[in-house]
């Protein structure tokens, strides 16, 4: 038996192997020491002495939770079953590994968000490309893109993959981008043979997964660096399931260029997903919209938000959709309420392709499907393309609600071989035996009375001990009547027993009927379950349609539930929104009603807002609010505004807030410089810009200094559309330097050494920050207020004429030459220092020589 362990652990050697014996899997040797440390499970010992081999168990009949544990801290978990019935096979059994389950692989409910997905990856680099290809088995959605290797973190973590996969040559000698990526996967990146990412292979591997001959169709051309990571995907989840994947049906190519690009950071500054506070998922924009009722319509809204649209068309065929679902609020509610009672049939279906669904799985995608007919009626009257589209691939798929409902009972037991799932009727023979099963003893009697009548034999009686099963018992003054097809089994004191071919036949089908009738209804179940697969690429196109239309109905509830507006969404350079509202802060305010604001940007006289103003004023609110406005509205949603107007942007940025990275060792200031550096690099006259406090991190000049730098390169390299809140008062001065800023700030009223809030936003800058007023509020001790409002005059009266100073510092860039901002330098250039100052303050007739000596060594100090 260890041989065949030792076989089964060679073949996956970095898996811990589950090794069925009996109701339990044994774990042994180094295997059991993990499985008892991470599990808290005994360690045992086989054999004694020096033979003594660590061993730990788990029963098989709760083995899914300890195996999802352990898969859930990253470990894989080999399943080796026995391959035979131990009741029927002498001497040792077959065992095989029938599944390898790892974090990328696993699809037990249990273990899955319903409302996400679960990503296996697979990362191909070659030189500066990357090729990425993602796969949740768990619904069979596969997806790839290209991308330069700079972008691998954004990519990474837009797909935040389970588990990911690239060749152990890949993580020798690796770039500071595959380090970083292998120290944050740890034990979730599975290293492969470099062979595993050769050409022809993974061509190979995806055509006979997707059954085609030339991958054209999916828009992969022969060359595409795609292939290799994605057929080594493909290679991987054979490996692992041990069985075909039907239900991935075809690979969709992410392209960048229709999608409005989100980085890490700027996901994590607008809270799409979670809160940057404490990373939950109440209190973001996902949480906020989520109105769906199916988990595919949950996944798939997180898909739209992850990737918004960029193109105007595409864009409004969604708006167009929800809009026709919010002006026909009956429609949009008998859609909601169907759609409430559909399981995850994407998930269904992965389990009837992998043979793990169970008789309640098909029943729950019976139920399912059968609301598909009643769907498709009710949106018999839609006017819009997408839900027209939507309605057509609604399939209501009669064929399988029958199959299923005709084959199955309405309520079968959860498991497959314990019998009570075949509905009466369906199978003569199942029928007969569960007769036989259900009335053996009836039918003893019956035939005792026949072979009576036959016989003549009035004292024949059938019997039944363990030794020979089902007998005849005859009298011995009566055996000379016994036909000839009784065989003689046994004599005892006053009679004879016998057996007949029928008697020996019916014996078994008594004996047997049961554990018969048990494994026809598995066969039966699973002929089904085949039978059901074969319709697969139609259930998934449908469970497809149902998630946008619940997605699109979900953003219309929300949308006539918040009063949203359908957004004029246009392929230019002007962003007004008028009375806008932040989506999750004006949800969240619970006594006093949020204030709404407009925002007003274009390329030309409005490219960049200074937004000054004191501190909990509403700045960062009205920052973010305009970003998520622009990007709810291109996803196709309504947006929380009284008017908006939206000119696409390609991508959106954001550096809110400064945060430590202590897991990519890097210091507040750094991070915040990192992501400066990545917006200055990447952003386009196309791009949106949402910056808060830059600078903050390090001192205040310096602060001053490159947020200055920032807004002077962004307005005239750059060019992309952007709102700057800041602290630094002094950069409302750029308005009137650089064409194209403005200056906003947050109104408060002042009344009695007070401020009020008013979170209205007003044109004009502001020249004070109100921190130490803040600071009060919060209940910091009155002496150190007091300190701290005498330090500040001080520091203010020294450091008035700071923006003056700034702007003397002669820019050489080629906007300097620009005819207002030479006016400005030269109305600047004038500006005395403090040497000269100083020089113009002496009056030499009146010093003294030792007084002019003193003073010249003041001079030099000043210098
Ligand atoms: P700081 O400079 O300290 O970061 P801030 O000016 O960015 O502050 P916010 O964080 O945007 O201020 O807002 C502070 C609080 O004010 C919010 O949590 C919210 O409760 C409230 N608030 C902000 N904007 C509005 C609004 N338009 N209407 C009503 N309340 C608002």
């Amino acid at each position: 038996m260890m041989e065949q362990f030792w076989r089964a652990k060679r073949e996956q050697p970095d898996a811990l192997l589950f090794f069925r014996m009996g109701d339990f899997y044994e774990l042994f040797h180094a295997d059991a020491h993990i499985a008892s440390r991470e599990l808290g499970i005994t360690l045992t010992a086989r054999s004694k002495g020096e033979d003594a081999i660590a061993m730990a168990g788990v029963p098989v009949r709760s083995a899914e939770s300890y195996l999802m544990r352990l898969v859930q801290k990253g470990f894989k978990v080999a399943i080796c079953e026995q391959m035979q019935d131990p009741r029927f096979t002498k001497g040792l059994v077959d065992r095989a590994i029938v599944r390898v389950v790892t974090a990328g692989t696993i699809t037990e409910e249990n273990a899955l968000d319903a409302r996400q997905h679960n990503f296996l990856a697979s990362l191909y680099v070659a030189g500066e490309r990357c090729a990425l290809a993602w796969v949740d088995l768990s619904t069979g959605r596969l997806l790839a893109s290209e991308f330069p290797l700079a972008r691998l973190q954004d990519h990474l973590s837009r797909v935040q993959p389970a588990e990911l996969l690239c060749s152990s040559a890949l993580l020798k000698d690796a770039p500071p981008a595959i380090a970083e990526m292998k120290h944050e996967f740890g034990r979730r990146l599975s290293e492969r043979e470099p062979w595993h990412y050769e050409r022809e292979s993974t061509r190979r591997a995806l055509l006979k997964q997707f059954k085609v001959s030339s991958l054209e169709g999916f828009g992969i051309d022969d060359d595409a660096l795609v292939i290799l990571a994605a057929g080594a995907l493909i290679q991987y989840v054979e490996e692992t399931q041990k069985s075909a994947c039907h239900h991935i049906l075809r690979i969709e190519i992410v392209d960048d260029a229709r999608h409005l690009f989100l980085d890490r950071a700027t996901r994590s500054c607008l809270e799409l997903f979670r809160t940057q506070r404490d990373g939950r998922r109440e209190g973001t924009l996902l949480d906020t919209l989520d109105a769906t009722l199916t988990p595919m319509g949950g996944r798939l809204l997180y898909e739209w938000l992850l990737e918004p649209l960029r193109e105007v068309t595409a864009i409004l065929e969604r708006q167009r959709a929800v809009a026709e679902f919010v002006d026909s609020p009956f429609l949009r509610e008998d859609v909601r309420s169907l759609a409430a009672s559909v399981l995850d049939i994407e998930r269904l279906v992965a389990k009837i392709s992998t043979g793990r669904a169970s008789p309640r799985d098909l029943i729950g995608l019976r139920d399912s499907l059968s609301v598909v007919g009643p769907m498709r009626a009710k949106l018999e009257p839609v006017y819009s393309t997408r839900l027209s589209d939507l309605r057509t691939k609604l399939d209501p798929l009669d064929d399988v609600v029958a199959l299923v409902r005709d084959t199955l009972v309405d309520d079968p037991p959860l498991a497959t071989r314990e019998g009570g799932l075949i509905r009466a009727g369906f199978h003569p023979e199942l029928d007969e035996l569960r007769n036989i099963a259900g009335d053996g003893k009836a039918r003893m009697a019956a035939f005792q009375a026949d072979e009576i009548g036959k016989t003549g034999i009035t004292s024949l009686r059938v019997g039944f001990n363990s030794v020979f099963g089902y007998f005849i018992e005859v009298p011995r003054s009566q055996t000379s009547k016994i036909p000839a097809h009784y065989t003689r089994k046994q004599t005892i004191k006053t009679s004879e027993r016998y057996i007949t071919s029928e008697l020996k036949e019916f014996e078994t089908k008594v004996l047997h009927s049961e554990e018969l009738a048990r494994d026809l209804e598995y066969k039966l179940f699973e002929e089904l379950r085949v039978a059901v697969s074969r319709a697969i690429p139609r259930i998934l196109d449908t469970a497809r349609a149902l998630a946008q239309i619940d997605v699109l109905a979900a953003l219309a509830h929300r949308a006539a539930e918040f009063r949203y507006v359908a957004p004029v969404v246009q392929d230019d350079d002007v962003i007004e929104i008028e009375e806008g509202r932040h989506p999750v802060v004006e949800r969240n305010l619970r006594a006093d009603p949020f204030v709404p604001n407009d925002s007003r940007m274009n390329r030309s006289d409005r490219r960049i807002t200074i937004l000054t103003g004191p501190n909990m004023a509403g700045k960062s609110t009205y920052i973010r609010q305009a970003a998520l406005i622009v990007l709810m509205a291109q996803i196709g949603s309504f947006v929380p505004a009284r008017a908006a107007r939206i000119g696409v942007v390609d991508r959106i940025f954001t550096r809110i807030g400064s945060a430590d990275d202590i897991g990519r060792n890097a210091s507040t200031f750094m991070v915040e410089m990192l992501e400066i550096a990545n917006i200055l690099n990447n952003a386009g006259a196309r791009s949106l810009i949402v910056l808060d406090e830059v600078g903050r991190g390090t001192s205040t000049f310096d602060g001053l200094a490159l947020a200055w730098a920032l807004v002077e390169h962004i307005h005239d390299a750059i060019g992309a559309r952007t709102i700057f809140a800041t602290h630094y008062h002094q950069l409302t001065e750029l308005a009137e330097r650089l064409p194209g800023v403005c200056n906003l700030n947050v109104a408060v009223r002042e009344w009695n050494d007070e401020i009020l809030f008013l979170h209205k936003i007003v044109d004009g800058g502001t020249d004070r920050s109100y921190g130490i007023h803040v600071a009060r509020l919060a209940g910091v001790p009155q002496t150190v207020i007091d300190r701290a409002r005498s330090i500040l005059k001080t520091i203010e009266s020294d450091a008035e004429d700071l923006a003056p100073r700034i702007v003397a510092s002669t820019k050489p860039a080629a906007a300097a030459s620009s005819a207002p901002r030479a006016a400005q330098l030269g109305l600047f250039a004038t500006e005395k220092t403090a040497l000269e100052k100083a020089l113009l303050a002496l009056d030499p007739d009146r010093l003294s020589p030792i007084e002019a000596l003193l003073k010249l060594r003041e001079l030099r100090t000043l210098l």
